[in-house]
């Protein structure tokens, strides 16, 4: 690991300030992902900012009936908030699918929106790879992908996100808030990460030098309704394959409100809004279900050995809002 200078902040001014004054240095959070990523020379800041003493730590209700939660909040005390769990169970079940207990007691809110693709040519820096190396192309395309993306990619990349967090804040909605030298500003989700097209290494649309302060979860009744259900290759401490993020209102047989969203199957927690678009009127059931997976997976374009995951993420739409109906009918 190259040497690197270390500085503690206290307050947002001051953090932001340290930032603006060096693009070449970073920001750390729990460090779970960047110092990984510096140990294989992926990432190389000539100095990093700590950030775990600013005053992000909280979880507080807003007034509109939503939650709000600071940048610093680690993993594990956002799956084990009381309101969370209440309100937004779906959110707590995918923090607590991800990573382990170690680390989710490092891992913050921000880091965690901010982590670095999984895919083995980005993180090995002796192979090309578009996202690290603008230019030098993509070796997954026609090397290893089994686990790649099969929506919103792009012949440039296909590298997925990795994120569970990201997939439950997705499909209630979050806001994500950022300070920068120049004040403060908000991006929802939706509009958080850009498309693949050929800038994969242009990940999100924070200015630069933006200090991730917190996400907002707007009110949503439904969400008190909800699951996470995540597929790996190990029972635990796995990235997922394909997972699910799934709210659901039945009123008299109908569904009247649904949120959908999927994870590991692009470069972006993946909200199913032509899914939702079906399933919103119609009659609860398999057969809607299915009709609405099969509407957000009909832009699906696999690679030759990650066709899986269309059958996968079918299935767990239909398993998931089967089991959430059952229980609202209960
Ligand atoms: C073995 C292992 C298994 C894992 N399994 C899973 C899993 O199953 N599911 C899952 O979702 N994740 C998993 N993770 C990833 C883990 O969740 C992330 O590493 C973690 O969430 C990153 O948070 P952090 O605070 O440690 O980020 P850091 O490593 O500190 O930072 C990550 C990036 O975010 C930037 N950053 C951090 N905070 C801010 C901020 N407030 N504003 C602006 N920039 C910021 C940093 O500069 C850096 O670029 C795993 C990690 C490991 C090591
Ligand atoms: S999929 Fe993306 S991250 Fe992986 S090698 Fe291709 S360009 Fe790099």
């Amino acid at each position: 690991m190259r040497e690197f200078d270390y500085q503690r902040a206290y307050d947002v001014a001051g953090a932001v300030a340290l930032l603006d004054a060096d693009p070449d240095t970073r920001f750390l959070g729990g460090g779970t992902n960047l110092v990984d990523l510096m140990k294989t020379g992926v990432e190389r800041p000539v100095r990093l900012v700590d950030i775990r003493e600013l005053p992000l730590d909280r979880i507080e209700s807003t007034p509109e009936g939503g939650l709000r939660i600071g940048a610093t909040v680690t993993n594990g005390d956002l799956a084990a908030h009381p309101e969370v769990r209440r309100r937004y169970p779906a959110l707590a079940q995918a923090v607590l699918a991800g990573a382990s207990g170690q680390l989710r007691n490092m891992a913050t809110v921000g880091g965690n929106l901010l982590q670095r693709t999984r895919c083995g040519y980005f993180t090995d820096v002796s192979r090309p790879c578009n996202k690290r190396v603008p230019g030098s192309g993509c070796p997954a395309l026609t090397g290893e992908h089994r686990n790649h993306a099969i929506l919103g990619a792009s012949e440039h990349c296909v590298a997925v996100h990795p994120s569970d967090m990201g997939v439950a804040l997705a499909a209630f909605d979050a806001v994500v808030h950022f300070e920068t030298a120049d004040g403060a500003g908000e991006l929802p989700l939706a509009d958080f990460y850009l498309p693949v097209g050929d800038t994969p290494h242009r990940e999100t649309a924070l200015p630069p030098g933006a200090l991730i302060t917190g996400v907002t979860l707007p009110p949503a009744p439904v969400a008190a309704h909800s699951r996470y259900r995540k597929v790996r290759e190990r029972a635990s401490y796995a990235f997922a394959i394909g997972s699910l993020a799934a709210a659901l209102d039945i009123r008299d047989g109908v569904v009247r409100e649904a949120r959908l969203a999927f994870g590991a199957v692009a470069s972006r927690p993946w909200r199913a809004a032509a899914a939702e678009r079906v399933l919103t009127g119609a009659p609860a059931g398999a057969e809607t279900y299915a009709t609405a997976a099969d509407a957000e997976l009909a832009a699906a374009r696999p690679l030759p050995d990650n066709g899986y995951k269309v059958d996968l993420i079918r299935n767990l739409v239909v398993t998931v809002l089967t089991e959430l109906a059952e229980e609202t009918a209960r």
